[in-house]
């Protein structure tokens, strides 16, 4: 059994390396992270799959990765510590958006609450679907084929992890302040998917994106120019399977 003498045991290690290695030197009077990352609680995402080193990520972490409870923690990162990417980043196999497609009357009035933030993004993409003749029919049409077979239920809850985070950008930028550091080219906002399910990538913890500043037209976010001269990000980590 995993016991908490382990845990301080493991960090025994850690922190005697940290010393060590000098980790913590250049950052003992203050931090500079380069993202301010919205990402979900879900412990197979982690930080360490956009960097490796210590203070680079200022972290906000909550079941899917939702932005309104967590509005101070984002200013924080963006408005103090002046990140230049803000990023929102779902991942596939989401427990949180699972739950938010199905009827959850025996779950915790809390867990509940929380997901009625996803909930109405579960219906906008039934919409979306029904208008293009349902999901086999999209799936069929659609030019982004996922990597790996995947059952139509997983196939529309990458549709909704996709459409929330899309969700999350929106609002976010209904926010003049945050609209302004965006136009104002200060800081860019980037959503991404964190994949171990080989749905968009065969590498485990690979990181694809799906929108940056609002806009989720693939071949328009592969034109842009933090994308420029580098064909093989943009040939494998831009990719959706949600077409608008
Ligand atoms: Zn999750």
């Amino acid at each position: 059994m995993i016991t908490l003498i382990d845990k301080l045991m493991h960090n025994d290690k850690y922190s005697a390396e940290a010393t060590s290695a000098g980790k913590y030197r250049d950052i003992l009077d203050g931090q500079h992270p380069d993202i301010t990352l919205v990402t979900c609680s879900d412990s197979r995402v982690i930080e360490k799959a956009l960097d490796d080193e210590i203070g680079k990520i200022f972290s906000i972490k909550n079941i899917g990765n939702r932005v309104e409870p967590n509005l101070g923690s984002i200013e924080y990162g963006i408005g103090h510590l002046h990140t230049p990417i803000l990023m929102i980043m779902g991942h596939t196999g989401c427990g949180a958006v699972h739950a938010s497609t199905l009827e959850l009357k025996d779950e915790h009035h809390r867990i509940i609450k929380s997901l009625d933030f996803i909930k109405p993004t579960v219906a906008e993409v039934q919409k979306l679907l029904i208008r293009r003749g349902g999901l086999s029919q999209y799936i069929k049409e659609s030019k982004t084929k996922p990597l790996t077979p995947i059952s139509e239920q997983v196939y529309f809850e990458t549709l909704v992890t996709e459409a929330n985070v899309d969700k999350q950008i929106d609002n976010l930028l209904n926010d003049a302040s945050i609209r302004n550091l965006v136009y104002s080219g200060k800081m860019m906002i980037v959503g991404a998917i964190y994949d171990f399910k080989d749905i968009y990538s065969t590498s485990k913890g690979s990181v694809s994106i799906i929108n940056i500043n609002g806009e989720t037209d693939v071949e328009k976010l592969k034109k842009l120019d933090v994308f420029a001269g580098n064909s093989t990000i943009v040939l494998n980590r831009v990719k959706r399977l949600l077409v608008y």
